[in-house]
C-alpha cells in the first residue's frame, strides 16, 4: 500500500524536515562514486524526507513514526562514507544527525558528545585540555564522530592505537530502537560491537562515550626516497620505532605523488614519498633513522604552521584517492591488508602501475602492519574481480570498497552478535534496509 507521506510529515511537523527535490538527492548520496561499480547501482536511491533532529527526543519521535508508517529508516552523518552506507535502497526518512553536535562532558581521557560532533571541530576543544582523538578519518574535517564509528575504520593515529573495532576505542553508546515502542537502551564496554560498524542497521546512535589520546605536538613531513621498498621499509622501521612518537606513515609509491599537485614543490618527479606526522619532541630521533634509510627530507611544518594551512593529513588515506581521481577519473582503489613487506613487493612487481601502491601503516595485534589503499587503472569489472583474487590467493586481506553489503566489504562473515540485535531492536527490518546479509538471508530463510 501506498505510504502516506502527508501524514509522516503533519506528525513530524515540529522537526525540521527536509523535501526540497535538490536537498533530497544531496542528502541521500554519499562518495560512494570512488567506486565504478557502486556508481552504476546507486546513484538513483533517494529518501522521500530527510528530518534533522536536535535531541534525542527527537530521535525517538521519528523512530517511532517510522515504526508506525512500516518506512525505512536510514541514519545519516556527514555523509562521507564510500560504500553508500547511508544511501537510502528503499528510500523512506533519512535521520541527518548534524544538529545534534553537543559535546556533553569532555575531561582528560574521556569525552562524551552526540552522535552529530565533528571530529576536528571535536578536537579542537579536546586540545585546550591537552587531549585529543585517538583515531580520524581523513575526512576529519567534516565527518561526524556517530558516522565514524557506523561506518569507518580507521584512520590517523591508527598507528598507535589499532582500529576502531579494538576493543577500549569506544566505551560506551547510546542507541534509540525501533520497536513497536522505541526504546533508549545503552550499551557498555564489549556489548558496544553490537553496534560498532553495523552501518546503522540496528540502532540509532544517539551518544558516544569515546577515550581520547593525549596531544603532542605534531609536525608534518614529507620525506622522499629513490627506490620505493626503501621507502616501504622506512615505513614499517619507523611503525616498529617504540622510541619515537607518531600519528601518521603514509607511504605512496611513484606516480601517485605526481596526482598531489598542490604539493608539487615537495614532491620531485620520478620520487617515491612518506607523508608524515610526528611528536615535534622526537626530531631528532626521526631525522637519525631518515638518514639511515636514505631519505631526504623536502617538507617540514611545524605543529602550529600545520593547524593554520591545510593539513598533510587531506592527502592521505582516501583523501590520496579524492586528488588522483580529480586528474584522473578513470582511477579507483582497493583496500588491503597486506600484513609483511614481502607481499607488498611481490604486488608491486607483479602489478606495476595497475596497482600503484599507497601503503598506510597501522597497529593490529599490537605489531604495525601495511596495509594498502592502492590505485588502481580501472577497465572492467572482471579485472578487478581478478585483482582482487589475485591478491588474496597471496594471502593478502581485501575489505572490498565496492559493495554496499556490509560483511562483503569487512570480513565476509556474519556477525552472530549483530543480527541478534537487529532482531531485537529492529523486528521490522525497516533500518538501512538491504546492507546486512545476515539479515537478508535470515529473512529468505524464515
Ligand atoms: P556517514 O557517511 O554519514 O555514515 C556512515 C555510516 O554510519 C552509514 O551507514 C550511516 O548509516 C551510519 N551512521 C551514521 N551516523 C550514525 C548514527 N548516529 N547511528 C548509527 N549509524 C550511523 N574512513 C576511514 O575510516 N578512514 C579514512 O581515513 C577515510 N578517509 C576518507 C577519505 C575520503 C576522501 C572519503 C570520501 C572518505 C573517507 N573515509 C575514511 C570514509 C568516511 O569519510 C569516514 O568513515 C567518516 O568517518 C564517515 O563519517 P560520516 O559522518 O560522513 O558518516
Amino acid at each position: 500500500s501506498a505510504t502516506n507521506w502527508p501524514s509522516i510529515i503533519s506528525e513530524l511537523a515540529e522537526l525540521e524536515i527536509i523535501t526540497d527535490a535538490v536537498q533530497l538527492s544531496k542528502l541521500s548520496l554519499d562518495y560512494y562514486h570512488f567506486s565504478p561499480i557502486l556508481s552504476k547501482k546507486l546513484n538513483n536511491k533517494r529518501a522521500n524526507l530527510v528530518v534533522r533532529p536536535v535531541n534525542e527526543v527527537e530521535v525517538l519521535k521519528i523512530a517511532q513514526t517510522c515504526v508506525k508508517y512500516q518506512v525505512p529508516l536510514t541514519v545519516r552523518g556527514a555523509g562521507t562514507g564510500n560504500y553508500g552506507q547511508c544511501i537510502p535502497l528503499e528510500g523512506g526518512v533519512v535521520l541527518d544527525t548534524t544538529k545534534m553536535n553537543q559535546i556533553r562532558s569532555l575531561e582528560p581521557g574521556l569525552a562524551c558528545v552526540e552522535a552529530g560532533v565533528k571530529m576536528a571541530a571535536f578536537d579542537k576543544k579536546a586540545r585546550e585540555i591537552g587531549w585529543e582523538l585517538r583515531m580520524a578519518p581523513s575526512t576529519y574535517r567534516t565527518a561526524t564522530i556517530g558516522g565514524f564509528i557506523g561506518g569507518g575504520s580507521a584512520g590517523m593515529g591508527s598507528i598507535t592505537y589499532g582500529q576502531l573495532r579494538d576493543r577500549g576505542n569506544l566505551q560506551a553508546v547510546r542507541v534509540v530502537t525501533l520497536e513497536d515502542e522505541p526504546r533508549i537502551l545503552e550499551l557498555r564496554g564489549d556489548d558496544v560491537q553490537k553496534v560498532n560498524h553495523a552501518y546503522g542497521t540496528n540502532g540509532i546512535i544517539t551518544e558516544l562515550e569515546i577515550p581520547l589520546a593525549p596531544a603532542y605536538p605534531w609536525v608534518e613531513l614529507i620525506v622522499i626516497f629513490d627506490q620505493f621498498m626503501r621507502a616501504a621499509r622506512f615505513g614499517q622501521a619507523l611503525g616498529d620505532s617504540d622510541g619515537i612518537v607518531k600519528k601518521l606513515i603514509t607511504i605512496q609509491a611513484w606516480p601517485i605523488p605526481s596526482y598531489l599537485t598542490a604539493l608539487e614543490d615537495y614532491l620531485p618527479q620520478g620520487k617515491h614519498a612518506a607523508l608524515l606526522m610526528i611528536s615535534q619532541y622526537d626530531l631528532e630521533p626521526f631525522q637519525n633513522l631518515v638518514k639511515e634509510y636514505g631519505g631526504e627530507i623536502t617538507y617540514q611544518k611545524t605543529a602550529t604552521e600545520a593547524t593554520k594551512g591545510s593539513s598533510l593529513l587531506e592527502f592521505t588515506w582516501n583523501h590520496t584517492t579524492l586528488h588522483a581521481r580529480s586528474i584522473d577519473p578513470n582511477l579507483t582503489y582497493l583496500q588491503t591488508f597486506y600484513f609483511t613487506l614481502e607481499r607488498v613487493e611481490q604486488m608491486y612487481d607483479y602489478f606495476g602501475e595497475e596497482a600503484m601502491i599507497h601503503l598506510e601503516f597501522l597497529r593490529v595485534g599490537g605489531k604495525a602492519i601495511p596495509a594498502g589503499l592502492q590505485l588502481i587503472r580501472f577497465t572492467t569489472e572482471e579485472r578487478l574481480n581478478e585483482i582482487i583474487r589475485y591478491h588474496e590467493e597471496q594471502g593478502a586481506g581485501i575489505a572490498n570498497p565496492h559493495t554496499y553489503i556490509l560483511e562483503d566489504g569487512g570480513r565476509k562473515v556474519i556477525d552472530p552478535e549483530q543480527l541478534a540485535f537487529k532482531e531485537k531492536v529492529d523486528p521490522y527490518g525497516l533500518m538501512n534496509p538491504g546492507k546486512m546479509r545476515a539479515w537478508l538471508e535470515r529473512a529468505v530463510s524464515v
